[in-house]
C-alpha cells in the first residue's frame, strides 16, 4: 500500500519500523481487521495506527535472522532459571536482571502467540518443537524455522498479520526526526515515498527501528540498518546507553557480498569446528560470541591473515538441517561436505540503544521503543544468541498492552528506574570526544558530497577505529574523522534517504566512539588493547543524553521503592517522566528537535 497519505488529523499509535518489535506492537494494537477491509481505526482496539517503514513492509534485519528464537518450551533439563542465568553470564555484569526475568518469563507465550499467528517452527517426528543449542546456552532451547531460516518465518507470520490487520501502513517513507512539543513526543516528520517533507502526527510513537550494522564495513545487517532511531533519539534529547557495546558475530562468509552471509551459530551447535590458519582448533566453538571473535581477531592479526575457517564437513544431512545456509554457499561454488568455509568477524548486533522501562516507554513521553533499537537492559554488555528477536516480541507485545491499557509516561522500572533515580556521575567532554562533544551534524557547508562514498568511508574508519578490539589511540583517530565528515556533510536538512542515513551514521559513530572512549576496560562486546581486563569500577553503564556523557549504576538500588514492581511490570500510578528525570529534559535543546 505504498503512497498511502496519512489520514488528517492525529493517528493514535505510529510504528516506526516493521521488523519483529515493530510488527509485534502493530499487530496487537491494531487487530483486526474491519470486515469492510477498509483501513482506519481498529474495530478490536479503536485505535487508529499506522506502520511507517523505509523499505517494503518485510525488509528488515529480522528477516535475515537464522538460528531461531532462544525460549524455555520443553525439555526436563531446562528452566527460566537457567536462560535468565545463562543471559546475566552473556551481559557481563550489566544487565538488568528484572528486564531479563521479564524476557525469560513472558518469552514463551510470545511463541506460542506468534504460532498461533501462523508462524510454523520446525518440530520434530513426535510434533514436540525442535531446539537447538546455541553458544552461551546450558542447555537446548532455540526453536527455530525452516532450519536456518527462522526470521523469514517470523517476518512472514507478522507481516501477514500485519496486512490483515487495520494497521494502515507507509511503505517506502523514511523517518527524519521526532516532533517534540511541549515535552512530549507527537509523531515524525518523514520523506514520503514521492520524496516530500511530510508531518505524521501521532498520540504515542513507536521507535522499532532496528539497529546500526552498517556503521562498519564488514556486517551482518541489511542496508536499512543505519541507526536512524538511536540518531534521532540523540537529537531529541532522549537518553541513550551502551551503545559501545556492538556484537561482531565471528563466523560471518568471508566473501564480498554485502552484507555478509552469515554462517550461523547453530551449525557450531550442531558440532561445526573453528581452524586457524594452519588447520588447528583454538577456542572452545560454544564460548560466549565475543570470547570467540576476540580470539579470531588476536589469531588473525598473528597469523597476518583476513579470514579463518568453519570446518562443516563431519555435519550430517547439512543440506536437510540447513537448506538456505546450503543453498546460498553453493551458489558462490562452496561445498560444506567438502569445503572449509572462510571466516571472518562481521558488526552483527547493537546491545544498547535508547533507554527504556521495562513497559517500553522512554524518558520522553509519548514515544516508546522496542528490539534492536532499545535499551531495556536484557542484553548488557553482549547479547546472548537468539535472544534478540525474543526481545523484539516480547517487548513489543508489552509496550503495545501499555498503549492499550492508556499508560503515559515511563515508570520507574528497568534501566530507565535507573536513570529517573539519579545519580549519575557526568564524565568530563575532554575525556569522552576530545574531538568534539556535539551530536549536532547540521554545521558546516551547504553542499553534500558523494554520498555513497562518504558512507563507505565512515564505515572503513570506523572498522579500522572501533572494531572487534579499540584502543584509545584507534578510537580518537576514529572520531576526528568522522567528525570531519560530519562537518563536509553537515548542511541543512537532509533532503533525501541517502542524506539522512550518513546523518544518522555520522551522529551514531561519534555516540558509540565516546562510549568506547570512556569505557577504559574489556567488557563483553568491548574490547580494548589498552586495557585489557574488566575492572570493577567500571561495571557502570554509559548513558548519553543531549551531548552529555554520564556513568550510572546497573542495577537500581535495593531501597529504590521500585523492587517488588520489576518482574511484574506494574506501574506505580501517577509516574511521569516529568518530575523524575535528571539532566535535561527530552526535547529541551538549544533549537527544537524537528530540526537538525
Ligand atoms: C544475518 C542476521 C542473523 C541473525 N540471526 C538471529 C537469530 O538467529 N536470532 C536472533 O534472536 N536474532 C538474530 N539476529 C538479530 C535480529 O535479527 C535483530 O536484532 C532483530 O530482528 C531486530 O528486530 P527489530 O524489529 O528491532 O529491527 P529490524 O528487524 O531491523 O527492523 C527495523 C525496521 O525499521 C525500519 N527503519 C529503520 N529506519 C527507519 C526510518 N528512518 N524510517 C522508517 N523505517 C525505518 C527498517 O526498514 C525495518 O523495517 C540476526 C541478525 C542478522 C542481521
Amino acid at each position: 500500500m505504498s503512497g498511502w497519505a496519512p489520514p488528517p488529523g492525529r493517528l493514535d499509535v505510529l510504528v516506526l519500523g516493521s521488523g519483529v518489535a515493530g510488527l509485534s506492537a502493530a499487530v496487537r494494537l491494531a487487530a483486526p481487521m474491519a470486515p469492510s477491509g477498509a483501513s482506519g481505526a481498529s474495530p478490536g482496539t479503536g485505535l487508529r495506527v499506522g506502520v511507517l517503514t523505509k523499505a517494503e513492509l518485510s525488509q528488515s534485519a529480522t528477516r535475515w535472522a537464522q538460528g531461531g528464537v532462544a525460549a524455555v518450551l520443553g525439555g526436563d533439563e531446562d528452566s527460566t532459571d537457567l536462560h535468565l542465568a545463562d543471559t546475566l553470564a552473556a551481559g557481563a555484569g550489566l544487565c538488568d536482571t528484572d528486564a531479563v526475568r521479564v524476557l525469560v518469563d513472558e518469552g514463551p507465550t510470545r511463541v506460542h502467540e506468534l504460532i498461533a499467528m501462523g508462524a510454523v517452527f520446525d518440530r520434530q517426528p513426535g510434533g514436540a518443537l525442535a531446539l537447538a543449542r546455541e553458544g552461551g546456552h546450558s542447555t537446548a532451547r532455540v526453536v527455530h524455522a525452516g532450519g536456518a531460516a527462522t526470521g523469514a518465518e517470523v517476518e512472514r507470520a507478522l507481516v501477514d498479520a500485519t496486512w490483515a490487520s487495520a494497521a494502515a501502513v507507509l511503505e517506502g517513507w523514511f523517518a527524519l526526526d521526532l516532533i517534540v512539543e511541549g515535552g512530549r513526543c507527537l509523531g515524525v516528520r518523514a520523506l514520503s515515498a514521492g520524496g516530500e517533507v511530510v508531518e505524521v502526527r501521532a498520540d504515542q510513537t513507536v521507535l522499532a527501528t532496528g539497529g546500526a550494522g552498517q556503521l562498519f564495513a564488514v556486517t551482518t545487517n541489511p542496508a536499512e540498518a543505519t541507526a536512524d532511531g538511536l540518531a534521532m533519539a540523540l537529537r531529541a534529547g532522549v537518553p541513550v546507553a551502551d551503545v559501545e557495546f556492538m556484537q561482531f558475530h565471528p563466523t560471518a562468509l568471508h566473501h564480498p557480498a554485502m552484507p555478509r552471509p552469515l554462517l550461523s551459530e547453530a551449525l557450531r551447535g550442531h558440532g561445526a569446528l573453528l581452524r586457524d590458519a594452519d588447520g588447528e582448533r583454538f577456542v572452545d566453538e560454544l564460548a560466549p560470541r565475543d570470547v570467540v571473535s576476540r580470539a579470531m581477531a588476536d589469531r588473525m592479526h598473528h597469523q597476518g591473515v583476513e579470514s579463518l575457517w568453519l570446518d562443516a564437513t563431519a555435519l550430517d544431512s547439512f543440506d536437510a538441517r540447513f537448506p538456505t545456509i546450503d543453498a546460498s554457499l553453493r551458489a558462490i561454488g562452496l561445498d560444506p561436505t567438502r569445503d572449509w568455509l572462510p571466516i571472518a568477524p562481521a558488526a552483527h548486533y547493537l546491545s544498547g540503544g535508547v533507554i527504556t522501562d521495562l513497559s517500553g516507554a522512554t524518558a520522553l513521553t509519548g514515544l516508546w521503543a522496542a528490539g534492536e533499537v532499545a535499551c531495556t537492559g536484557v542484553h548488557g554488555a553482549n547479547r546472548l544468541a537468539s535472544n534478540s528477536l525474543l526481545e523484539g516480541m516480547v517487548f513489543g507485545a508489552r509496550l503495545a498492552e501499555s498503549i492499550l491499557a492508556g499508560d503515559e509516561g515511563a515508570s520507574p522500572t528497568g534501566v530507565l528506574g535507573a536513570y529517573l533515580e539519579g545519580g549519575a556521575e557526568p564524565v568530563d567532554a575532554g575525556q569522552s570526544a576530545p574531538w568534539s562533544t556535539s551530536t549536532d551534524t547540521a554545521v558546516g557547508q551547504e553542499s553534500w558530497p558523494d554520498m555513497a562514498k562518504a558512507r563507505e568511508h565512515l564505515q572503513r574508519l570506523m572498522t579500522d577505529g572501533a572494531g572487534v578490539v579499540r584502543s584509545a589511540d584507534s578510537l580518537t583517530a576514529a572520531g576526528r574523522a568522522v567528525g570531519a565528515i560530519g562537518e563536509a556533510t553537515g548542511g541543512g536538512a537532509p533532503t533525501d534517504r541517502a542524506h539522512g542515513e550518513l546523518a544518522n551514521l555520522v551522529t551514531a559513530a561519534r555516540c558509540l566512539l565516546s562510549s568506547a572512549l570512556v569505557r577504559c576496560e574489556t567488557r563483553g562486546a568491548h574490547a580494548r588493547s589498552d586495557h585489557p581486563l574488566a575492572v570493577e569500577r567500571w561495571r557502570r553503564r554509559i548513558v548519553q543524553v543531549g551531548g552529555q556523557v554520564t556513568l550510572l549504576r546497573p542495577e537500581p538500588s535495593p531501597d529504590s521503592g521500585s523492587g517488588g514492581t520489576h518482574s511484574s511490570g506494574e506501574r506505580p500510578t501517577g509516574s511521569h517522566p516529568g518530575g523524575l528525570q535528571p539532566g535535561p529534559r527530552p526535547g529541551d535543546r538549544g533549537h527544537p528537535a524537528s530540526d537538525r
